[in-house]
C-alpha cells in the first residue's frame, strides 16, 4: 500500500494519479475535510472556499484534471476586474487606458512598467528581449532593486510597495525578484478591453475536490486521521495514525507527505528553512455589493491588503442572491494584533476599516461573517528559495520510498496554487510508477 499525508489537493492528486495506475492507497487527512487550504462554506447557494481561490490562464494541469473527472464543461471563465485604492479613490486597472490614465505615474514610468510586463528589459536604451527569460537569474536580487532599475522609483513607491506590503507585511524586503518576475510572467491571458481572464468551477473548487474523493474512491480515504510517525530504516516501513478511537500502524511500500514541511519535519527529521506566513480571511455575505471591480489592492493604513469581491467576479445568484465579498490579511507572526483577535475582534475592526475606506458603507447590509484562519498558507519567497525547496523524492536525504508533495516544493514557485499542487501531487506519484518499472526492469536474472 502507499501512503498520503494530507488530504489537500496535492495529496488528493498524487492519490488519483496512483490510483489510476493501479496501486492501492490510503490517504489520511488529519481533519475532519478534505480540502485544506482549499476547503469550503456552505451558503444558501453553491459552496464558496474559505479563502479567495481562482484560477489563471496559465494553469493547464487543473483543466486537464477537471476534463478527466468529467467535469470539464465546469471550468469556466470570466472577466476578475482589477482596481488599485489610493488616497481615497479607486483607479480601475484593467485596460490599457486605465492604466494610461493612472494619475500617479508619469510618461516615462507607464512606458518602464508597460515594458517590463511585455518582458523587454529596456535599461541602456537597446531593447532586450531574453533578459526576463529565466527566473532563476533573479533569485539572489532584492525584490525592490530589481522594481526602481526595471521600471522606475516612482513605480516602486506608488504600487509594488504596497502590494509588497500586503502581501509580505514586514518581510517585504526579503523577497527575491524572481517572485515578482514570476508573478508578472504568471499573469495570464488578458482581454485588452476588459482586463484578465481568470478561472473558476460552476459550483466551487468543492466541486473538484469531490470528483477526486469520488475518483480515489472514500473507501481509501480516512479524515481526523493524524499521521504522527513514520518508521523508516534505510526505507519506509509503516505510518501510524491517530484517530480519536484509536492508535494504528500500517505497512507501507512509499509514502507522500503532502502537508507543510514543518509536519514532513516532525514526521522524518527533514528540515526546511523556508518560512512561510500565515492568513486570515473574512468571507463577508451582505445584502448589496460594495466594490465595482472583483480585486481591489489598497495602498492606505487599511487593516487588511485587499477586498476581494467574489460575486463581482461569479454571479451572485449562484448564492442565493447574497453578495460575497473577501477581506484578507496575511500574518508574519504569530504575535501580530490580527492574530491574537477574536473572530469577533476581526470581523468589527475589518468592517470598521471598510467604513473608513468607504463613508457610504452601511453595515446593515451584512447579513454574515465568517473568518477563517491558518498560521501556514504562503511560502515567504525569500532570496535564495530555491536552494530551500524541498525535493519530491527524498530517498537520499530521509530514506527510499519517502516522497514530498507539499507547499515546499517545487511545483509551489514561484507562486503557490492548485495547479501547483496537483502538479506536485503528480510528481510523486510519476516517481513511484518510474521507480517500480526500473525496478521490474532490472529483475535478477537468476528469478526471471
Ligand atoms: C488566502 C489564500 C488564497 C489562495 N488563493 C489561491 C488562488 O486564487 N488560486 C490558487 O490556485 N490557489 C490559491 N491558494 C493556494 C492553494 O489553496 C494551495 O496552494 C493549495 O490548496 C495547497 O494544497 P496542498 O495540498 O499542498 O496543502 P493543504 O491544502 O495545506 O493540505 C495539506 C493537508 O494536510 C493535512 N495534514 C497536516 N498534517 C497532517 C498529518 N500529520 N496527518 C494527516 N494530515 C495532515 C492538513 O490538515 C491539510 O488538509 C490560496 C491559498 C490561500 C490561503
Amino acid at each position: 500500500m502507499i501512503g498520503i499525508v494530507g488530504g489537500g489537493i496535492a495529496g488528493l492528486a498524487a492519490a488519483y494519479r496512483l490510483q489510476r495506475a493501479g496501486y492501492d492507497v490510503q490517504l489520511f487527512e488529519a481533519g475532519s475535510d478534505i480540502g485544506g487550504l482549499a476547503a469550503t462554506y456552505e451558503t444558501s447557494g453553491d459552496r464558496v472556499e474559505a479563502f479567495y481561490h481562482h484560477l489563471s490562464k496559465s494553469e493547464q494541469t487543473i483543466v486537464d484534471l477537471a476534463e478527466e473527472l468529467g467535469i470539464g464543461d465546469r471550468v469556466e471563465w470570466h472577466v476578475g476586474k482589477n482596481a488599485y485604492y489610493v488616497d481615497g479613490s479607486v483607479y480601475p486597472m484593467d485596460t490599457p487606458w486605465e492604466i494610461l490614465s493612472f494619475p500617479h505615474w508619469s510618461v516615462y514610468d507607464k512606458f518602464r512598467l508597460g515594458m517590463l510586463t511585455l518582458d523587454v528589459d529596456v535599461r541602456g536604451g537597446v531593447p532586450s528581449f531574453d533578459t526576463y527569460e529565466r527566473l532563476e537569474d533573479f533569485e539572489h536580487t532584492p525584490v525592490k532593486e530589481f522594481a526602481v532599475e526595471h521600471t522606475t522609483q516612482n513605480v516602486y513607491e506608488t504600487f509594488f510597495e504596497s502590494l509588497l506590503d500586503a502581501k509580505f507585511g514586514s518581510r517585504k524586503d526579503d523577497v527575491s525578484a524572481a517572485w515578482l518576475l514570476g508573478r508578472i510572467k504568471f499573469r495570464g491571458e488578458r482581454d485588452l478591453l476588459r482586463g484578465e481572464v481568470l478561472g473558476y468551477i460552476e459550483g466551487g473548487f468543492g466541486v473538484l475536490l469531490d470528483a477526486l474523493i469520488e475518483a480515489v474512491g472514500k473507501e481509501n480515504i480516512t479524515t481526523d486521521a493524524r499521521v504522527t510517525d513514520l518508521a523508516i530504516e534505510k526505507e519506509v516501513q509503516s505510518l501510524t495514525v491517530e484517530t480519536e478511537e484509536e492508535t494504528t500502524t500500517h505497512e507501507v511500500e512509499d509514502v507522500i507527505v503532502a502537508t507543510m514541511p514543518n509536519v514532513l519535519e516532525s514526521l522524518t527529521g527533514y528540515p526546511c528553512e523556508i518560512d512561510f506566513q500565515g492568513s486570515v480571511c473574512a468571507v463577508v455575505e451582505m445584502d448589496e455589493s460594495l466594490l465595482d471591480t472583483y480585486w481591489l489592492n489598497v495602498a492606505d493604513d487599511a487593516p487588511f491588503g485587499a477586498l476581494i469581491e467574489h460575486t463581482n467576479f461569479i454571479p451572485s445568484d449562484r448564492y442565493g442572491g447574497e453578495h460575497l465579498l473577501y477581506i484578507a490579511s496575511y500574518i508574519q507572526d504569530r504575535e501580530e494584533d490580527l492574530w491574537q483577535m477574536s473572530d469577533e475582534q476581526v470581523t468589527e475592526h475589518w468592517l470598521s476599516g471598510i467604513e473608513e475606506l468607504f463613508p457610504q458603507f452601511d453595515r446593515d447590509v451584512v447579513t454574515n461573517v465568517r473568518v477563517a484562519r491558518n498560521p501556514r498558507t504562503a511560502p515567504v519567497y525569500e532570496r535564495g528559495y530555491l536552494d530551500m525547496v524541498v525535493p519530491y523524492d527524498l530517498g537520499s536525504e530521509v530514506g527510499n520510498g519517502v516522497y514530498y508533495a507539499g507547499m515546499a516544493s517545487q511545483a509551489q514557485y514561484p507562486e503557490r496554487s492548485l495547479n501547483g499542487g496537483i502538479l506536485a501531487g503528480y510528481a510523486c506519484a510519476d516517481r513511484i510508477i518510474e521507480a517500480e518499472e526500473t525496478d521490474d526492469e532490472h529483475v535478477d536474472p537468476i528469478e526471471a
